[in-house]
């Protein structure tokens, strides 16, 4: 299983300003020495050494994360503005791929505003399924598609094929569909008007993708409603949007803290925590901060074997 991040930042996208771009320049000028470009070798040796918030940044795409199976199927998690860069990728190296699994964690305008620009779904030769546990996932997405919000429909001009599944439970109450040898999961959490986390499973590797998520103290009894959902995955993708001070502040905004989220990761088992759904007013600086300071209290906490990373566009990660 190999994930893709194409969109990590929350509630809106975040371009960089033409005066974030001169002030970024500026710090890298600053900090260049003669030998640093007096080869193409020391020059890229220079660059890469550089601080990861000046040449690693986390990108300003909503969110979409693709999940891409052992024989290539393609599951997409929410359709935020990162779902352009993805469908430009695909139409350039994959056009071959013409099967997509769309699944929506809710459909708050921050994942689903990149739909609208999803090139595959204008192909007539391409099958999109689109997935959601809420009954009203064909009306939501065609309802923000058509005049005077955009100018043409989902029913009128994408010409793919369109599969709404609204997800339910079996008549045991599981929360699961198999799909293509994985199996898919889904579960509710706590974000106003309702959003669900999404767990993948393919043989023994799992990712959960959990964004816009407020955790609270009865998230982490293992007795609670979450039975076996978050135990133990190989990745866990968590709505980490705050500081502890704004996530008070915050209280019932539907978004944690990165605190909080490094304590959950480890009280179920997380291998490797993604901090995911970055505000959007925190600069690049000011995430990697975030990052520094997650990992120092996972140290002081003492959960040595949880491994913290911040999601940023173009980060890939396989789970053998
Ligand atoms: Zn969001
Ligand atoms: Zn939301």
């Amino acid at each position: 299983m190999k994930i893709r991040i194409w969109g990590a930042r929350g509630s809106h996208p975040h371009p960089i300003t033409p005066d974030q771009f001169r002030e970024r320049v500026k710090s890298i000028v600053q900090r260049v020495r003669e030998e640093d470009i007096s080869s193409n070798e020391n020059r890229e040796r220079f660059l890469n050494s550089l601080p990861d918030w000046l040449w690693n940044p986390p990108g300003g795409n909503t969110p979409c994360v693709e999940v891409r199976l052992s024989d290539g199927s393609c599951l997409i998690f929410d359709a935020g503005t990162g779902i352009i860069p993805l469908s430009q990728r695909m139409r350039s190296q994959e056009p071959g791929i013409q099967d997509f699994h769309l699944f929506f964690s809710h459909f708050h305008y921050d994942h689903i505003q990149g739909l609208p620009f999803f090139s595959q779904a204008y192909n007539p030769s391409t099958s999109i399924h689109f997935y959601s546990p809420e009954p009203d996932v064909e009306y939501n997405l065609k309802d923000h598609m058509q005049h005077p919000f955009f100018p043409v429909t989902m029913e009128e001009k994408m010409t793919g094929k369109q599969h709404f599944h609204v997800l339910r439970s079996d008549h045991r109450g599981n929360r699961a569909i198999e799909l293509n040898g994985a199996k898919v999961e889904w579960h509710d959490i706590n974000h106003p008007g309702n959003a669900y986390a999404y767990r993948i499973t393919e043989g023994d590797a799992s990712v959960i993708i959990a964004t816009d998520y407020e955790l609270s103290d009865s998230d982490f009894a293992k007795q609670s409603r979450h039975g076996t959902f978050f135990a133990n995955p190989d990745v866990l993708i968590l709505d980490t949007m705050y500081t502890l001070g704004e996530a008070i502040e915050k209280f019932n905004w539907g978004h944690s803290s990165f605190s909080i989220g490094v304590d959950f990761a480890h009280a179920w088992g997380v291998k490797t925590l993604l901090m995911f759904h970055h505000e959007p007013q925190y600069s690049d600086k000011r995430l990697y901060n975030n990052l520094r300071h997650a990992r120092w209290y996972a140290e002081r906490q003492n959960y040595p074997d949880l491994d913290i990373r911040l999601a940023q566009e173009g980060m890939e990660i396989d789970i053998p």
